[in-house]
């Protein structure tokens, strides 16, 4: 085992068991500086060993990635990968890709910049292995290798001084899913460089061309969503049982009694949600029915399950996987004959189908899409929603969602609404566009195979987690005073709630999540009791 600050690129193809470990982490603020206050790491198990590749730091990200049992079966996999390489770098079989891919392919200064701006990076005690630019290196090195065939000293010379193996390969692999794809390094390269995509792109040729990546993100997620219709593989009876279900919870919280509209023909608006909001926080999409119907919008719902659920997971890891579900859930939106699809939270949807979807269709394919915060801003502004703050007065703290301040620019509306409806909202540092990930960022927050969750709620959740108690340090001690974190993304919200399970920070601190619209809608005049779970004494 090499140590982490020792570790080179060059030694991702040695033969060790596991080639290096995580040591010192990055220190936590009080409360949690205190010595038993986090759960130790474990060691993997030589089951999972034996059957996996845990042989980059111990952790398995793709389940599906199964070591070979022959030699012609090894060799078949590293001939794939090197086949799905050379797609990566064609014209014809990249064409969205291949400039940017490019760019940061062949212009790295080294500058290190982008290490410094790296949650995984800096959570793990700066190791080696999660520096931004070390998996690209390796790619890099592969690459040379197999393009630029020379030997020895050459290679050196040329950067290719790799050995590429079947370890090689399947480390490289596993490290891609040592990367949110947040972008944060690629927002401070000076060069504009983009290692999240090489990430990507490593990602790509896994599941394109060796059908590798990880059941929850794949078979679980975009081959059920394209089968069933939803990426929980919910029925159509049993989503239309579940709005009934909310419809009386929103009357049995808050005394109004409201009929969701589904499949209205025409409607300005098709509202959708991702959809684990109907199955973890119903009180999500209760809340947005509750403040459209307040502000008398003219929206839907579909009870189409490819039009209710805007989850999209193959922009994290499958390009083709991305489109069709893109092009099915447009057509559910045509079809119903509605103005503009607005995008509920959930960030990597928001991603999906108003940035990446709209350079993939135009003409008669194209739909309006945007983003549910400028409009919620609107009517707050506009005097549309009837709010009282002093309801929200204990400490509320938010998350910026990469996909919504990042990639899609939308910063200010958030806290123009929050301001409005929290007294005692405080910003987490940094915030907006150079906010850091939650750590459950493209698939992590839905990857539990194996001991996957450890390194997620040890290392790429560990800065958020620092953030939140920095921003709560006034009040973190006393549990006698609740403190909220607002997260308007499905997938942020769970590893937010999957980090104060793992700390028992709401057990020991009183501290808890949810999204924006269930703070609007805890606001609301005439609502009597509170809307927010924690504050209700039923
Ligand atoms: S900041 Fe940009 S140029 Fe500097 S090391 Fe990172 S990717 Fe390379
Ligand atoms: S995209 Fe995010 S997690 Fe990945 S290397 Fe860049 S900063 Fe780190």
């Amino acid at each position: 085992m090499i140590k982490g600050k020792d570790l080179k690129p060059q030694d991702m193809g040695k033969p060790h068991e596991q080639l290096t470990k995580l040591e010192k982490l990055m220190d936590l603020p009080a409360p949690y500086d205190k010595p038993g206050m986090e759960p130790s790491l474990t060691e993997p198990k030589d089951a999972w060993k034996e059957k996996f590749c845990a042989s980059l730091d111990g952790y398995i990200g793709i389940d599906t990635l199964t070591r070979p049992t022959t030699k012609e079966e090894e060799e078949e996999q590293v001939e794939m990968f090197l086949s799905g390489l050379e797609k990566i770098f064609s014209d014809e079989t990249n064409r969205n890709f291949i400039q940017p891919l490019l760019l940061s392919f062949e212009y790295c200064a080294k500058c290190n910049t982008c290490s410094e701006a790296c949650h995984v990076f800096q959570a793990s005690g700066q190791n080696e292995l999660y520096r931004p630019i070390f998996r690209s290196e390796v790619l890099r090195r592969i690459a040379r290798k197999h393009f630029k065939k020379g030997s020895g000293i050459v290679e050196k010379f040329i950067g290719a001084d790799i050995d590429i193996n079947w370890e090689t390969i399947a480390r490289l692999g596993e490290l891609a899913y040592r990367c949110n794809l947040c972008r944060r390094c690629a927002q401070t390269c000076p060069l504009g460089l983009d290692n999240a995509l090489l990430a990507r792109e490593i990602r790509k040729i896994f599941s394109q061309e060796m059908g590798i990546a990880p059941r929850p993100l794949h078979e679980k997620g975009t081959v059920l969503q394209l089968k069933t219709g939803s990426s929980t593989g919910i029925t159509k009876p049993a989503l239309l049982d579940n709005i009934e279900f909310i419809e009386e919870d929103i009357e049995e919280k808050t005394g109004k009694k409201i009929k969701i509209p589904i499949d209205k023909k025409g409607a300005d608006i098709l509202l959708t949600h991702n959809a684990g909001e109907f199955m973890a926080w119903p009180e999500n999409p209760a809340a947005f029915a509750i403040l459209f119907e307040d502000a008398g919008l003219d929206w839907t719902l579909s009870s189409d399950l490819l039009g209710y659920d805007n989850v999209n997971y193959g922009i994290w890891y499958d390009d083709s996987q991305a489109k069709k579900i893109a092009l099915q859930q447009f057509k559910v939106a045509r079809d119903l004959g509605v103005k503009r699809i607005v995008l509920g939270e959930c960030g990597h949807a928001h991603k999906a189908a108003a940035v990446s979807a709209d350079r993939l269709f135009t003409g008669e394919d194209y739909i309006p899409k945007e983003s549910f915060l400028p409009l919620l801003w609107d009517l707050i502004k506009n005097n549309k929603l009837k709010l009282d703050p002093s309801k929200n007065n204990f400490p509320v703290t938010m998350h910026d969602p990469c996909n919504v301040v990042r990639m899609m620019g939308i910063v200010q509306p958030q806290r123009d609404i929050i301001k409005a409806v929290s007294p005692q909202f405080r910003e987490m540092t940094p915030h907006g566009v150079h906010n850091y990930c939650c750590g459950g960022g493209s698939g992590f927050a839905i990857m539990k195979s194996m001991n996957f969750s450890e390194f997620r709620e040890k290392v790429s959740t560990r800065m958020k987690f620092k953030q939140i108690l920095d921003a709560f340090q006034d009040t973190i001690e006393d549990p006698t005073i609740p403190k909220y974190v607002c997260a308007p993304c499905s997938n942020c919200k769970g590893a937010i709630r999957d980090i104060l399970k793992f700390y028992k920070v709401t057990e020991k601190f009183n501290v808890h999540y949810g999204g924006l619209v269930e703070l609007v809608v805890n606001a609301l005049v005439d609502i009597e009791k509170p809307f927010l779970d924690f504050l209700r004494d039923d």
